[in-house]
């Protein structure tokens, strides 16, 4: 039987309890994604009840309908255009009047609206009384009481919801504000002109438009500009002096006297239905604050958080870690045994399974650190961290919610830039996405480890600590210069707001965990997999190599000559014995494996670059790590690896490599910053491209961060050489 199918949108003041209370009604059931064009998060799902197909809608939290921000704009687009059969404005019923402004927005747009008193154990705790028949009464629409994190009301809503949807009551008109006398004149002015002029044609409700207009609404303005066609002049004339009209009575903005109406309007409907006893409950939340954002202790705390969060991340991560990686391990070993040899086989194991295998080890540690992150927003304390935060972010330009994603760069990037999504402003996130590059992510590590642990012995730490702090000034001076050229001015302003502390329920935090996890394994699965096959395929063609010598022969050769003292032996001496010979047969491939690389199109592509890199100390092997850490920064080192002709197992012996190279402390130091500074990852750059949903900066922040380490590193070896070192 087909089913008949009904819409219906959630709304509500960021913290209200949406996602909670979408959360409840969907469960699992539920798809995440975009609105189309920015990257607010959308989320979706669809459940089978009371004979309906319903389809929920988690909107953006905002305060208000104006057009100002772009959750704003969403949720109001949404409303407007594709007008849901129901409407849920979820509200904090012990925030009741902050929440009532869009309460009252949403009932001057003609839709069926239905209102979940959410939070009512809280309002109940803070003796606050409300009366809902009377406040259902007041403003015409349905009421009911829910706790969102206990399940309690979800299903009386969703019925309600459903009988106001087949319910034929008529909305239009009856909910309104009514504004004073002068302003509702000009409202009826404008109206009956509007109608006069555009007849059929007005695009939305006709008092919303007139009201629209008066606050000078340009998203309204535009749309019935463009439906009135000639009329326009006339309309537009007619607003001007409507509000020239209005601005002299009042002494200020139309709109202005508009909001300040409604608040009158709110004040009294909270007068008529809310009673709150004596407070009996002392305010926890106000007294964890007392020590949370305490001057002097709260810094500590907070750095304690975060150490805690990144130590239990790497550590109680490194357990599953542990078993993807032998997994992936597994997996490989039993394909090669398996499998002949065979291009196919080689492409599987080296390229595919290598690449892919080297990301997916992170998803434990990737998704612990989500789980921390939903702990910290769904308790409050986020909001505390970024208000800590606050005066040190300044100094780059940003605000303190920009913290957190930074601090996430340090582990990953990738993750780093999808955490800028908590970020209102678009311009705060752009920045903040241009700057975590330069967070050295733990990837990174290996390759300061090996050169400076080569070229700095002692001094190692030393030399690392100074790269992460070269990290840190070039961020600050970046996020400076962009804030003043690039992302200038209109930096929204935005309130600090402490929300209450609260319990978090367990369900909604892996939810969260998940959610994100999800779109790391989906799409960087994705970029990973291409790219890999992309490195693999530069790096084993072309397939007929002239080889300068004839390493099967030798292998042959080295075989043939421990093969009659191996069957002499015995016992320890011939394991000995076979140890060597396997040692000297993997040295022997392992030259052959560099030569291979060296005339693959890969050494080809690094010896073209090698004039790049020469003038800031790179030889063409280097050029080629480099090259290849654009896929992985991971893959460096073994790039490293296989190029400086690791002639034996072990780290130690690529340091000596290294140092037979004709690398030098200093050049050695120029790689490093280059490392530091250069382009990120291919997952990284992919988040980017995801996150600022635009090509034009994505290549921006490749370009910038590639040019500035050439330059940094060119300045940092020619300097150094002048001064006089090697
Ligand atoms: P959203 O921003 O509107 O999506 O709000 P969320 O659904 O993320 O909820 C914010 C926080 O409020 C979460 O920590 C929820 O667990 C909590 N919460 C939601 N509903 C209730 C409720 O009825 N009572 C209490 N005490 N907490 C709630
Ligand atoms: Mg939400």
């Amino acid at each position: 039987m087909p089913q008949k199918s009904l819409t219906i949108a959630l709304v509500g003041n960021p913290n209200s309890g949406k996602t909670t209370t979408f959360n409840n009604i969907t469960g699992t059931r539920q798809k995440v994604g975009n609105w189309p064009g920015v990257t607010v998060e959308k989320k979706e799902g669809i459940v089978n009840k009371y004979g309906y197909n319903l389809k929920i809608i988690d909107l953006p939290g905002t305060y208000s309908l104006t057009p100002f921000s772009m959750e704003e704009i969403i949720t109001r687009d949404f409303v407007l255009e594709h007008c849901p059969d129901v409407v849920i404005d979820i509200i904090d019923a012990s925030n009741l009047e902050r929440s009532l402004y869009l309460a009252t927005q949403l009932r001057e747009i003609d839709c069926k609206v239905l209102f979940a008193l959410n939070m009512a154990d809280v309002a109940k705790a803070r003796g606050i009384k409300i009366n809902a028949k009377k406040l259902s009464e007041l403003l015409d629409l349905p009421v009911v009481f829910t706790v969102g994190n206990k399940n309690k009301g979800i299903d009386e809503l969703l019925k309600k919801a459903v009988e106001l949807a087949e319910s034929d009551i008529d909305t239009v008109g009856k909910r309104n504000v009514r504004y004073n006398k002068d302003v509702e004149k000009s409202i009826s002015e404008l109206c009956s002109l509007l109608q006069d002029r555009m007849q059929g044609s007005i695009p939305y409700n006709l008092r919303w438009t007139a009201i629209k207009l008066l606050e000078n609404d340009k998203i309204v303005k535009e749309r019935v500009l463009q439906k009135a066609g000639d009329q326009g002049q006339a309309i537009l004339e007619e607003i001007l002096s409507q509000r020239k009209y209005l601005a002299q009575r009042f002494n200020d903005d139309p709109e202005i006297v508009m909001t300040d109406e409604r608040y009158g309007f709110i004040a009294g409907t909270i007068k008529e239905v809310v009673t709150t006893s004596a407070r009996k409950r002392v305010d926890i939340s106000r007294n964890i604050d007392l020590v949370l954002t305490n001057r002097f202790l709260g810094f500590p705390i907070f750095i304690f958080f975060i150490w805690a969060m990144f130590q239990l991340t790497f550590s109680v991560g490194a357990y599953p870690m542990g078993w993807l990686d032998s997994g992936i391990n597994w997996l490989s070993g039993s394909l090669n045994t398996l499998l002949p040899d065979s291009l196919f086989k080689d492409l599987l194991l080296n390229g595919i399974i290598a690449g892919i295998g080297s990301v997916i080890v992170f998803l434990p540690n990737i998704l612990i650190l989500f789980f921390f992150i939903a702990l910290f927003e769904d308790t409050g304390y986020m909001s505390r961290a970024a208000f800590l935060m606050d005066r040190i972010m300044h100094l780059i330009g940003l605000h303190g919610k920009s913290f957190i994603p930074m601090l996430m760069g340090f582990g990953c990037n990738v993750p780093a830039v999808m955490a800028t999504r908590t970020l209102e402003s678009e311009k705060d996130r752009i920045l903040t996405i241009l700057i975590i590059p330069f967070m050295s992510c733990s990837a990174k590590l290996p390759i300061y480890i090996i050169l400076a642990g080569t070229f700095f012995g002692a001094r190692a730490g030393t030399v690392i600590f100074c790269i992460y702090l070269i990290g840190g000034i070039v961020a600050i001076i970046t996020g400076r210069l962009f804030r003043s050229v690039l992302l200038r001015g209109a930096d929204a302003p935005f309130v600090m707001e402490l929300p209450p502390y609260r319990i978090p329920m367990l369900k909604s935090l892996l939810i969260h965990m998940w959610d994100r996890g999800k779109i790391f394994l989906k799409k960087m699965g994705g970029v990973i997999l291409v790219g890999s096959v992309i490195v693999w395929t530069l790096s084993a063609f072309p397939r007929d190599i002239r080889y300068s010598r004839d390493y099967a022969g030798e292998i042959k050769k080295v075989e043939a000559s421990y093969e009659a003292r191996i069957s002499n032996a015995n016992g320890p001496e011939k394991q000995e014995l076979e140890k060597r010979l396997d040692a000297a047969i993997t040295k022997i491939s392992r030259v052959q494996k560099s030569e291979k690389v060296e005339k693959s199109f890969m050494g080809r592509i690094g010896k073209a670059l090698a004039p790049l890199f020469a003038p800031i100390g790179i030889d063409w092997r280097g050029s080629v790590a480099l090259l290849t850490g654009f896929v992985a920064k991971e893959i460096v080192v073994s790039t490293m690896g296989i190029l400086y002709l690791a002639k034996e197992e072990g780290s130690n012996n690529l340091k000596n490599a290294l140092i037979s190279s004709n690398m030098t402390p200093l050049s050695a130091l120029a790689m490093m910053v280059f490392v530091l500074l250069y382009l990120p990852c291919l997952a990284t750059v992919a988040a980017i491209r995801q996150e600022t949903a635009s090509f034009k900066w994505t290549i921006f922040s490749i370009t910038y961060n590639t040019s500035l380490a050439w330059v940094v590193a060119f300045c940092l070896y020619h300097g150094g050489k002048i001064m006089g070192f090697s």
